[in-house]
């Protein structure tokens, strides 16, 4: 069975127009020197990495931020392309939003938790000075176990009660569960309105704003229903993070890992020498992270949009981590807990079968336990579990499950079926009971 190679080669796809990205890093590290030098000297490329910052992506000083421009990273779909605008303060800068509405009228989903703390700061940047945009908000239960059918529900209800029209435009206001359930809103209601994410947990400013995945779980499995719909633009307001708990914080760094391991060594060295400063949400070491994470994703989505081989490769650690989630329970685990422990089991495999040595996976334990997070799954999952739920898993082709598995030095993956069958058998015993 053919497998697709992922290689860490950044200069492969990268933008020769990153001026910016010097002076942007943070990163006290020769690695990340040579890098950068790598990806000016290449021309051909599909991605924009736009300089539009000529200072750091994010200033410490509130202040200061709102007179400043956000670091700009492209994500090119052709006539579908959109800039993802990252920096802090970005809240405070209506144009941001208001150049990407359409029409009048707004609907900002959102929940609970997160409306109280930013629904009246983005309903502010949406009308600011725009008396003309109409503003509604359905706000949503928090939680995993509410990305369904019956919430979905609930957006196209206030939709069609507002009699919202094919105008108007859907803002996602929160974490990857909001961003999924407002993008495969937006990408169904009329067949298809204007979307905005503003992402404020890592795991969505890293990774899920980013892309247009979009969709709610099925009882027998995660983000089993879905569309591919890519937003007008992602806003990445950094401040949001000064709100969230450390646990939610952590989970989003287990994604910021993956990027480092399927294909960007010298991002992953860089997440072992700084990984305190992150989880001490140093703003500038978050502001890097975020950006080079966007970069990684963008390059990726804007090579594969639809997942045809590459894209598969964001996955690593996901099948068994959505596995976990299935099986212990939506919302038992998060979703980067779940995905931490998954890697886990994919590296230990990728080890078995001798496509990876002893260090490599020593290196990926050590940084997911520095990162305070899970490296086994949870004591109640059975490699039965494991194997109905993964049987149902996305990438189960001809009845043969697809994998993310390391193969060869830091940075490089494989999406593959063809591997020996007895390493997965024994990597789930070695991590769970019969
Ligand atoms: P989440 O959306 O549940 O948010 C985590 C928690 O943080 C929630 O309680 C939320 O209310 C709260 N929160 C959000 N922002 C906050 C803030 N600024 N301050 C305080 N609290 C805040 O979870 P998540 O980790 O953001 O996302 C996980 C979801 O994303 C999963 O459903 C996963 O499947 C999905 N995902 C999708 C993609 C994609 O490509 N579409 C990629 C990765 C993950």
């Amino acid at each position: 069975m053919a497998s697709s190679f992922c290689s860490p080669r950044h200069a492969l796809f990268l933008s020769s127009s990153t001026k910016s990205t010097l002076r942007d890093c943070p990163v006290r590290f020769p690695a990340c020197n040579a890098f950068h030098s790598r990806r000016r000297l290449v021309s051909a490329t599909r991605l924009k990495v736009s300089a539009s910052s000529p200072a750091p992506a994010v200033d410490q000083s509130p202040s200061r931020a709102s007179s400043r421009a956000p670091t700009v990273v492209e994500v090119d779909l052709g006539n579908r392309s959109y800039p993802i605008y990252i920096g802090s303060g970005l809240l405070d800068q209506p144009e941001l939003l208001q150049r990407h509405i359409h029409g009048k009228r707004v609907l900002v989903v959102t929940n609970t938790t997160v409306a109280p703390l930013y629904l009246d700061k983005t309903i502010s940047a949406l009308t600011d000075g725009n008396p003309n945009v109409s503003v509604e908000s359905v706000i949503l239960p928090d939680g995993e176990q509410f990305k369904n059918m019956e919430n979905l529900m609930k957006i196209f209800d206030k939709s069609i009660e507002s009699r919202l029209d094919r105008r108007c435009t859907f803002v996602a206001l929160g974490g990857g569960v909001i961003g999924d359930m407002c993008g495969y809103a937006a990408a169904s209601y009329l067949r298809g309105v204007n979307f905005i994410q503003i992402p404020t947990t890592v795991m969505a400013q890293v990774d899920s704003s980013v892309g247009g995945k979009t969709g709610i779980n099925h009882p027998l499995g995660k983000n089993m229903i879905g569309a591919f719909y890519q937003p007008q633009c992602v806003l990445v307001d950094t401040d949001t993070l000064n709100t969230l708990p450390d646990r939610e914080l952590a989970s989003g760094l287990a994604e910021v890992i993956k990027y480092g391991l399927i294909r960007d060594a010298e991002f992953f060295e860089w997440q072992e020498k700084n990984m305190p400063s992150l989880l001490a949400r140093d703003p500038s070491a978050f502001a890097y992270a975020i950006k080079r994470s966007c970069e990684n994703k963008a390059e990726v989505v804007s090579l594969d949009e639809k997942e045809s081989g590459l894209r598969a490769t964001l996955n690593l650690g996901h099948t068994f981590g959505h596995a976990i989630e299935t099986g212990f329970g939506y919302g038992q685990w998060l979703h980067g807990e779940a995905v931490a422990a998954g890697t886990v089991m994919a590296v230990d495999m990728s080890h078995r079968l001798g496509w990876i040595d002893d260090l490599l996976a020593q290196r990926v334990g050590n940084i997911l336990k520095e990162a305070k997070l899970p490296n086994a799954p949870p004591k109640t999952m059975t490699v039965e579990m494991f194997k109905s739920i993964m049987a149902v898993d996305k990438k189960v082709a001809d009845g043969r499950l697809r994998l993310i598995l390391l193969k060869g030095p830091l940075g490089n993956c494989v999406f593959t079926g063809d591997y020996d069958k007895k390493a997965l058998d024994e990597t789930l015993h070695a991590f769970c009971k019969s």
